[in-house]
């Protein structure tokens, strides 16, 4: 019988579980055949969870990568694997779903510190205030000091206000009986200009030293170029509140994707990995073979970084985007690039779909980059019927994509390639784009 905080040293017998003596352990992040020391952590009916301790003997594909808040975190799944070896593991998850070829992973050349953009807590240990990771799908909060997929410049901007709470004695807000003022901050840097935005997230518009607060953070760190109060006085997990106020500079970024330049505010969608985006982009506007003609659908737009960066080649575009503030912002895309063939249209896009096929009009290639979720059949049937030449389909989840391909099949457009692109190193998400067409392309 194993004890609770017992070290024991085991060889997998696969990467999830070992035997010692006759109990299996089941043991995260480790790979077949290493020796490893871990400590049991948990009893469970059948078997025990142990954590590991020491690397023994390590795989070939364990990466050297350390992170001490690795397991409590959760956020870098596959961060205990190296980076080559991520690819084709990411490769190979989607293979598992399709037949259609995935092609290689397009690797991310800075697959640390890629983040433009992170959300922190803040909690008290032993009196004293320390900032914090949100935990994989939970609202703990998991102390660090630098996260090896944010920026440095933004882990130290957390830093210093985890030490400007504690001076100027701001009380953490209490999401079980919905006291204190300060509940989380926002960061965004921008890949570009280096402009950097703090939101400071409290729960009512009240902030006392609010002036000094902001004095003191500035003369720290002059490289912030805006400062944000962001107000959220509701009850759930959602991280902003409707009411902001600007407290330093324009209360928006600036940055540059493909050459276009965009104001990137609080709330605005903006893919997290600039490098990857712009090749995820050029890869989209490849496959479409856009003609000067061209009239071309954005679908699921955001603020309108894809059809603004195609715009150039075309005759016309339309962006559509259920997200009013994102619609808003795509219009102040377009016209601060002074790119005057492009219009937003703020509608479900599947609705927008149907009226364009009941209306007959005449599109000739669509782009669509629905969220997570994926699209749906009132969607994908009007997409094929309006027949455009052209389809390419940009996804954050590729099982969702694939399922949606199997529709897209039955109105007679087809597909015959993946291609993956690495925006979340050392996670297992995974960006991917396709083609459709009327007939499979060669
Ligand atoms: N193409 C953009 C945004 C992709 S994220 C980019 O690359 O930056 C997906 C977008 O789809 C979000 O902006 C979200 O608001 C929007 N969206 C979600 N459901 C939608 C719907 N039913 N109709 C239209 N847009 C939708």
């Amino acid at each position: 019988m194993l004890k609770k905080g017992q070290i024991i040293e085991v060889t997998m017998l696969d990467d999830q579980k070992a035997i010692y003596q006759d109990d299996v352990i089941y043991i995260n992040n480790a790979f077949k055949n290493e020796i490893l020391k871990v400590m049991i952590t948990n009893k469970t009916k059948n078997a025990y969870d142990g954590k590991i301790i020491k690397i023994i003997q390590a795989d070939k594909m364990r990466s050297r990568l350390v992170c001490n808040v690795y397991e409590e975190c959760g956020g870098c799944n596959l961060l205990h694997v190296d980076y080559p070896s991520q690819l084709m593991i990411k490769q190979k998850m989607i293979q598992k779903q399709t037949k259609l070829k995935v092609n290689p992973v397009v690797k991310n050349d800075h697959d640390l510190h890629y983040r433009n953009k992170m959300i922190l807590g803040f909690k008290k240990i032993k009196g004293k205030v320390v900032a914090g990771l949100y935990a994989e799908d939970s609202h703990q909060v998991c102390p660090y000091q630098y996260c090896l997929l944010h920026d440095k410049q933004c882990d130290d901007i957390v830093q210093t206000i985890a030490r400007l709470i504690a001076d100027f004695k701001i009380e953490l807000y209490n999401e079980d009986n919905r006291t204190g003022l300060l509940r989380h901050v926002l960061i965004r840097k921008a890949a570009v200009t280096n402009e950097i935005m703090v939101v400071i997230v409290i729960s009512k518009s009240n902030f006392p030293s609010r002036n000094n607060f902001i004095k003191e953070l500035l003369l720290k760190h002059p490289e912030i170029t805006t400062i944000i109060q962001n107000i959220n006085s509701r009850s759930t997990s959602i991280v902003l509140g409707d009411e902001e106020r600007v407290l330093y500079g324009k209360g928006y970024i600036v940055d540059y994707l493909l050459g276009n330049k965009y104001q990137i505010s609080s709330k605005s969608f903006y893919q997290i990995n600039h490098d990857q985006c712009e090749k995820l982009y050029s890869k989209a506007i490849e496959l479409l073979k856009l003609n000067k003609n061209d009239v071309v659908l954005d679908t699921y737009c955001g603020i309108g970084t894809i059809g603004i960066s195609l715009a150039p080649y075309v005759k016309k575009v339309i962006g559509v985007e259920i997200n009013g503030k994102a619609v808003m912002d795509a219009k102040n895309n377009a016209r601060i690039n002074n790119i005057n063939n492009i219009t937003f249209i703020k509608d479900d896009a599947s609705d927008y779909m149907y009226k364009l096929y009941q209306n007959m009009e005449k599109i000739d290639a669509i782009v669509m980059d629905p969220p997570r979720s994926g699209s749906n059949e009132k969607f994908i049937r009007s997409a094929c019927k309006i027949d455009p030449k052209r389809i390419v389909y940009i996804s954050c989840d590729p099982s969702t994509q694939i399922r949606d391909i199997r529709i897209f099949n039955k109105y007679g457009y087809y597909c015959d390639q993946l291609y993956p692109f690495d925006m979340f190193s050392h996670t297992t998400h995974i960006e991917t784009v396709c083609l459709l067409s009327r007939k499979a392309p060669v």
